[in-house]
């Protein structure tokens, strides 16, 4: 059952130790991270030789051997330097395709690519959205042929995080009729496979975005995910890590939001008074700190069956997600009204979080999806005409 602190000393120090490295290491880079559209290649570096990448996986294939609950303190500090785009960045190579290797990825694989990933030296990305299918992944139309000694990649994928700068990337592709699809492990430096970064996001400008091109790519057996056939069954078990982070994200998000703007209301004057003294503002104020202890309530619950259930536990990791990414988005909205004409210019930093926030309801599995999962999987009594047999769930 959970407790209101599900944190060891363990967890603790490691607390303190990635508190000091946002401190030093990625708060002063904000700016510049922001301005280049991506990160820099060594954050990942520093970060996997701290050990905060491979923080919750187990020590045998190069992580630190700690529960989920690391990964949780990991996404709740990094969320205090207000660049949301860099913590996608992380998330994104440590919870989306690294996982799926762990699971499903022989000895050599684990060995040539999870490893190295986990100490920061290889970037790494998952491609699953198309132009043609992103809720709906059975829309996708990259295909990979079985040439007999390779398999033959032809397609594209787009909104990729860490598109241009991963080392190699985990991509599904359609190998056969109907539900046939497979994953495989692409090397950036395959010939026929190339990136074009999109920059004109609305936030979440220090994650890399990309579009990803496969043209003719020789893809060798050996970097074949799992069972071919089996891909589309592997990703749809794969999507509860990146949800529990982003609702784990998007608490932290609203918690910061709630925090600048109770710092700002009481030294900000209006009529002779702080602001702060206004009932109808600390009304608002009361109401931003109920979200947020919701938020952290139903994002902790999930966090602990998953630790439990495992994929069991997607009904309460969707409403998670889907309730904390809508409500930190309502909470951040709220501090930046309260920082009135400050709140919409960048020196205050809200700003930043509002459009950085506004990925979380669509990335990962959109709200509606959630909704589509958890009246499957919940609302058991409820008939439905359409199965979804595609969707993101
Ligand atoms: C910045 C960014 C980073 C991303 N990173 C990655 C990544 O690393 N890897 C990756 O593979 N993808 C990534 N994505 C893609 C993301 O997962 C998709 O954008 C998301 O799943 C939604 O898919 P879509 O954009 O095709 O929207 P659509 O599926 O076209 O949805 C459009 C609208 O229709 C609604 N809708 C769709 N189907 C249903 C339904 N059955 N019932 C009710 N409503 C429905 C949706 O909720 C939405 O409101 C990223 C996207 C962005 C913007």
């Amino acid at each position: 059952m959970i407790t209101t602190n599900p944190f060891n000393e363990e967890h603790k120090l490691l607390r303190q130790s990635v508190r000091k490295f946002v401190e030093t290491e990625i708060t002063p880079n904000v700016e510049k991270w922001e301005k280049d559209h991506h990160c820099s290649k060594d954050v990942f570096r520093k970060m996997g030789q701290q050990g905060y990448i491979g923080s919750s996986f187990p020590e045998n294939v190069g992580g630190s051997g700690m529960d989920f609950w690391a990964a949780v303190v990991v996404t709740e500090e990094m969320a205090k330097a207000n660049i949301a785009g860099l913590s996608m960045s992380i998330y994104a190579h440590t919870h989306l395709p690294l996982p799926l290797i762990k699971a499903i990825g022989n000895d050599e694989q684990k060995r040539n690519y999870l490893t190295p990933a986990l100490k920061g030296e290889k970037i790494t990305a998952l491609g699953i959205t198309e132009s043609n299918g992103g809720s709906d992944v059975f829309g996708m139309l990259t295909t990979a042929k079985d040439m007999g000694d390779y398999w033959e990649l032809n397609g594209s994928k787009t909104f990729i995080t860490n598109g241009t700068i991963a080392d190699f990337v985990v991509v599904l592709a359609r190998t056969g009729e109907a539900s046939h699809f497979t994953l495989f492990i692409v090397d950036a430096n395959t010939p026929g496979f190339s990136t074009l970064a999109i920059h004109n996001k609305l936030g979440m400008h220090s994650s890399d975005t990309a579009q990803l091109f496969f043209e003719n790519c020789k893809i060798s057996k050996a970097n074949v995910l799992g069972k071919p056939g089996h891909g589309f069954y592997y990703q749809m078990n794969n999507f509860q890590e990146e949800r529990l982070l982003a609702a784990v994200s998007a608490t932290a998000m609203a918690e910061w939001a709630l925090e600048k703007a109770k710092q700002y209301t009481k030294e900000r004057k209006a009529f002779g008074k702080a602001i702060v003294n206004f009932q109808s503002l600390r009304h608002i104020l009361a109401q931003m700190a109920v979200k947020v202890e919701a938020c952290r309530s139903i994002s902790y619950r999930a966090v602990a069956e998953f630790l439990e259930k495992g994929n069991k536990a997607e009904g309460i990791i969707s409403m998670a997600k889907a309730f904390t990414t809508e409500e930190s988005q309502w909470v951040i909205n709220q501090a930046l009204q309260l920082h009135g004409g400050n709140g919409y210019v960048e020196d205050y930093g809200v700003a930043r979080a509002w459009r950085d926030a506004r990925l979380l309801t669509i990335g990962g599995g959109t709200t509606q999806i959630m909704y589509e999962i958890i009246s499957k999987l919940v609302l058991d009594d409820v008939k439905h005409e359409n199965k979804l047999a595609g969707a993101k769930a």
